[in-house]
């Protein structure tokens, strides 16, 4: 499951910023998921459960991970109607025709996250 190298990417990423910032404890990290992001939350907070368990000094079991939906939203270059796609690529609903962009859904990052200077 590549979640878990993602889940390690996104520990990475906040781990390197936290030293950066004099963070040593984080208590929380949000994380945009698109619904076409071919990520699995699920998944992805199986990973982090797991990393919360390997004595990691920037994160523990109190640290919490917040997954934030991101809803897939296409619009149609044609007729402009923008409307819930179920795949990246996209028949417009209204005039059946494949020439759509993706507006959202795709977004797969790390929102934010909290902490202190204390362990
Ligand atoms: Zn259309």
């Amino acid at each position: 499951m590549h979640e878990m190298s993602l889940m390690a990417e996104i520990i990475r990423i906040v781990s390197d910023d936290a030293k950066v910032n004099g963070i040593r404890k984080v208590s929380r990290i949000s994380v945009i998921v698109g619904d076409l992001s071919n990520v699995l939350p699920d998944a992805l907070e199986l990973a982090f459960f797991y990393f919360q368990k390997q004595g990691l000094v920037i994160l523990d079991e109190t640290t919490e991970l917040e997954l934030i939906s991101e809803a897939a939203k296409a619009r149609c270059r044609k007729c402009l109607l923008e409307f819930t796609p179920d795949y990246r690529v996209a028949l417009c609903q209204k005039c059946g025709l494949p020439h759509c962009e993706l507006v959202s859904g795709e977004t797969f990052r790390v929102e934010s996250y909290e902490g202190s200077d204390e362990v």
